[in-house]
């Protein structure tokens, strides 16, 4: 069989590529090396009667334009709103911000009647700055090195819309690409566990502090699905996340597309500077006019095709390219729900995002355990409790609970992560314990993922979440590489479609859809 596209990873972006090649008319196979479809948007049955969304747990930046191509709901999509985020602290206060914009300004001003006015003023704002940036998502970013006439277009058009901003805007545009989290919302706020808990999106899979500089953009990066349909645009998928990736891969079907998984792709066949096929671990060829990989480029262009075959300048930026994974994930099956010492109750606070976050220099601290090779004795996590709006992710009663941790570096200073998993579990459950006492005594079962464990099962090299880090030195024109953004690669007829790609990571399927225009626009 000779297919005109030969895809490798059955993640979400692999699978959105897949759909558009195959209603452009193309005969696509997917080739996926896990059981089961999704990647790092996944939902697996680990615990029964416990379904967990093994790694992403929540969703707000998938693109409205790819729902509606696909008819992702019509594959059985469904976002589920998730409500606020609920910070307890150690003194037994508690910050709690709901999707109720006039509750939240009177929750916050408890805190400061300031921040109350300025949290409104920032909304405003950060809308603004979305606003420029989110058409920049769907582009193939210009190579601002060369004279082509689309790449300069492209630029222009930029420049003009950047122009057009107020100068306010203008001014909160460069700080955003330049600052540091604290920094920028230290101009704004004086709550310290409102800014620590703001922050903590500008550290989300970076191996950064809340006080690097740089964070402040992957807080915009993470604010952008909160701007699109306002409040209700972070949720919850029914089904868990894997629960994206099959409506994409029904979709997909439906257009054509042969999804194999366990078929997990060795090499990629190179014929004088083309891509041909792909050669698989059971040692079966399969040929194809145009590869297109999913993966991140370590695993593409060091493991599957090899340095020898490619230009030394692009395999030193491919070397060059920093993955540093940073979180860990633990997710729980619960025989009740925490109870809370700040908010007790099975409240509606519960049903939100419970961030542990309590204040700037715990967060930073957090992060100088990592510098130094630990996991953090205290550490950030994002926690969300799916079952209490979804009940099909748990049995009658019980409950399933995800925790996303940071940091955890892939580099342990002492040891390896093999030694240290379980004990990094203890400290994601005591940490919570401090705040809701009755943590110990509920859980069934856990499953505790380290950045080593995210690598190995994932093919995420070092655990980077992101395919990647998403620090501005390695996006827009210079993601992957600079000089070969736009999802070519130096192989003719080789491209790619990931996390690793512009515009990044998240479940967002924007880099898939890019990638399948490039690739249907050079025939
Ligand atoms: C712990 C964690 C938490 C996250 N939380 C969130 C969140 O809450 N919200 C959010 O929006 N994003 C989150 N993300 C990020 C988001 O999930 C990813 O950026 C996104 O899913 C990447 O999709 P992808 O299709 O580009 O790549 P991947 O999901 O990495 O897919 C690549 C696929 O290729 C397969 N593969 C690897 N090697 C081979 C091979 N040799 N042959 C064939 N197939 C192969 C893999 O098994 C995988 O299925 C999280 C990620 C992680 C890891």
């Amino acid at each position: 069989m000779h297919y005109d596209v030969i895809l490798i990873g059955g993640g979400h972006n692999g699978l959105v590529c897949a759909a558009y090649l195959a209603r452009a008319g193309r005969k696509v196979l997917v080739l996926e090396r896990r059981h089961v479809l999704g990647g790092a948007a996944v939902t697996e049955e680990i615990y029964p009667g416990f379904k967990y969304s093994v790694c992403s747990y929540v969703v707000s930046l998938l693109r409205p334009e790819i729902i509606r191509e696909l008819e992702l709901p019509k594959h059985g999509l469904e976002i589920l709103p998730l409500d606020g985020t609920f910070t307890p602290m150690p003194n037994g206060d508690f910050l709690w911000r709901v999707n109720d914009h006039a509750r939240t300004r009177r929750e916050i001003a408890r805190h400061s009647r300031l921040d109350a006015e300025a949290y409104e003023e920032y909304g405003k704002a950060m809308v603004d700055m979305g606003r420029f940036v989110k058409p920049i998502l769907t582009m193939t970013p210009p190579d601002p090195t060369s004279l082509d006439p689309r790449g300069l277009a492209s630029l222009l058009s930029m420049a003009q819309r950047f122009r057009a901003l107020s100068a306010a805007d203008k001014y909160n545009q460069i700080q955003l690409m330049t600052m540091s989290a604290i920094d920028f919302l230290d101009q704004w706020f004086e709550t310290d566990v409102l800014k620590a808990t703001m922050a903590a999106s500008g550290i989300i899979g970076t191996f950064l502090g809340v006080r690097s500089p740089g964070t402040a953009y992957v807080l915009l990066h993470h604010y952008m699905g909160e701007i699109d349909g306002a409040f209700r645009s972070w949720g919850l998928s029914r089904g868990g996340t894997g629960a994206i990736s099959l409506a994409i891969a029904a979709a997909a079907r439906e257009a054509g597309v042969e999804i194999r998984t366990e078929a997990a792709v060795s090499r990629i066949l190179v014929t004088s500077g083309t891509a041909a096929g792909v050669v698989l671990d059971n040692g079966d060829e399969i040929r194809g006019r145009i590869v297109v990989s999913s993966v991140d480029p370590n695993l593409t262009f060091l493991r599957m095709i090899g340095a020898d075959q490619l230009p030394e300048e692009f395999v030193e930026d491919v070397r060059r390219y920093k993955f540093r994974g940073s979180s860990g994930k633990v997710n729980l099956a619960l025989d009740a729900l925490p109870d809370f010492t700040s908010l007790p109750g099975a409240g509606p606070h519960l049903r939100g995002a419970i961030s542990i976050s309590p204040a700037v220099d715990y967060m930073e601290r957090a992060y100088d355990d990592a510098k130094y090779g630990r996991y953090s004795q205290q550490p950030y996590i994002d926690i969300v409790i799916p079952s209490l709006t979804d009940p099909s992710v748990a049995p009658p009663g019980k409950h399933v609970m995800s925790c996303f941790v940071q940091y955890a570096p892939y580099h342990l200073k002492d040891g390896s992560w093999d030694d240290h998993r379980e004990a990094f579990g203890d400290t994601v459950i005591n940490t919570i314990a401090g705040y809701a006492p009755n943590m110990k005594n509920i859980v069934l079962h856990r499953q505790v993922l380290t950045p080593l464990d995210l690598e190995r099962e994932f093919g995420l090299t070092e655990g980077n979440i992101f395919q990647g880090e998403l620090t501005l030195e390695q996006l827009f024109f210079l993601r992957p590489a600079p000089g070969w953004a736009q999802y070519r690669t130096p192989i003719r007829n080789l491209y790619m479609c990931g996390a690793a790609t512009h515009p990044g990571g998240g479940i967002m399927g924007a880099p898939g859809r890019n990638a399948a225009r490039c690739i249907l626009s050079r025939g």
